[in-house]
């Protein structure tokens, strides 16, 4: 058989014409945004009617709005309730909608070494990154001294099947950086459960993706620690967490100095040495807390903490520029701009 040139021509033509078309195929996104935890959350879902999406999206919303109300320790709520009761280190039954938090905090602080401690909620109170409006002067360092010098740790807390108490009065909860995480899982289990396949549910940069974006996967920008754009874009790979912890969220300058909101219990200033840490994991929660713990641990001794919370996918940026991962991480991730140095370390 002889084909004819023209024929070939066309044979091509059509074929880059079904490669453009499936390049491009439309993918029908349903959206919801709201202000919820003090971030803007956001919700995208791909390939679903847009009966079942809206109905999604509203119970999700709902959902958020509850654990926010339950679990904000400066506002009136169960947490609330929950510290005073702390306070008097006597006995008490817990609200059911917060002791999953406490129970599984206390696990992640024993992995974490006590790098992500949940009952330095008195620290941060004293700093005054519980406020609205960020504090303008460091709190004096005999009131920091004094409240290390007490220990608050989620060790303080004994559990006996039914109620709670701390043995230590200074122990204050406060799930800042867990509870986004936390909800975060919560409301893509429920969008799961309501049969949706294809997601993406994200609290302020933090999310969780699940499935596909049409015939591609999710394509998710890493934040630069500092100014403008992105440092990074990763790929999704069916359901995985994308968690960051960063200097730059909450922040205040005194005399020159900088001073950020994730606090080293050890000293009870804010830890020194790093701008940013990306974890990537099953787990959203688990994601939050390691991604915190990680900071505290700081550019030399991060891989020991994230062997121990078992986190595989690390990306730490120090405060010289510095990128650190995971060989997992650096397999995976594309940078908008080859850093200025590279470290891989094995956790
Ligand atoms: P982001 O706000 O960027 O999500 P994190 O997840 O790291 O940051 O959470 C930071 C918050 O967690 C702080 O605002 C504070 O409420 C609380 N926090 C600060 N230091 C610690 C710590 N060492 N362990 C647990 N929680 C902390
Ligand atoms: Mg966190």
């Amino acid at each position: 058989m002889k084909r004819s040139l023209a024929g070939i021509a066309i044979l091509a033509v059509v074929a880059g014409l079904l490669y453009y078309a499936a390049g491009r195929r439309e993918v029908e996104l349903h959206q919801r945004e709201f202000f919820v935890m003090g971030t803007l959350v956001s919700i995208t879902i791909a390939d679903t009617d847009r009966a079942t999406a809206l109905r999604a999206m509203e119970a999700a919303e709902e959902d958020f709005r509850y654990m926010d109300r339950t679990w904000n320790p400066w506002k009136p709520s169960a947490l609330r309730r929950i510290n005073q009761l702390l306070a008097s280190t006597e006995w008490f039954s817990v609200a059911p909608s917060v002791e999953p938090l406490i129970r599984d905090s206390m696990e992640l602080y024993e992995r974490s070494g006590g790098l992500f401690n949940p009952a330095v909620g008195g620290l941060v109170a004293l700093w005054g990154f519980n406020r609205d409006e960020p504090p303008t002067t460091p709190p004096p360092r005999e009131a920091i001294g004094d409240l290390v010098a007490r220990a608050p740790s989620m060790a303080d807390i004994e559990f006996d099947g039914i109620r709670i108490r701390s043995r230590n009065a200074a122990v204050q909860l406060d799930f800042g950086a867990f509870a986004k995480g936390r909800a975060v899982r919560i409301v893509t289990d429920l969008l799961l459960e309501m049969g949706i396949r294809n997601a993406i549910v994200n609290a302020g940069g933090d999310l969780r993706a699940i499935g596909r974006r049409g015939d591609r996967p999710w394509r998710i920008a890493i934040r630069r620690p500092s100014g403008e754009g992105y440092l990074a874009v990763l790929e999704t790979r069916g359901d995985e967490s994308i968690f960051t912890s960063g200097d730059y969220e909450r922040w205040f300058e005194y005399q020159g100095r900088r001073y950020h909101h994730i606090l080293d219990p050890r000293t009870g200033y804010p830890a020194e040495g790093v701008s940013s840490v990306t974890v990537v994991h099953g787990d959203a929660g688990l994601a939050d807390a390691a991604a915190t713990a990680l900071f505290v641990a700081g550019p030399e001794k991060w891989p020991e903490t994230a062997r121990a919370m078992g986190v595989e996918q690390v990306m730490v940026v120090g405060s010289d520029g510095t990128v650190y991962m995971t060989p997992a991480m650096a397999e995976r991730i594309r940078f908008e701009e080859e850093p200025p140095r590279v470290v891989i370390r094995s956790p």
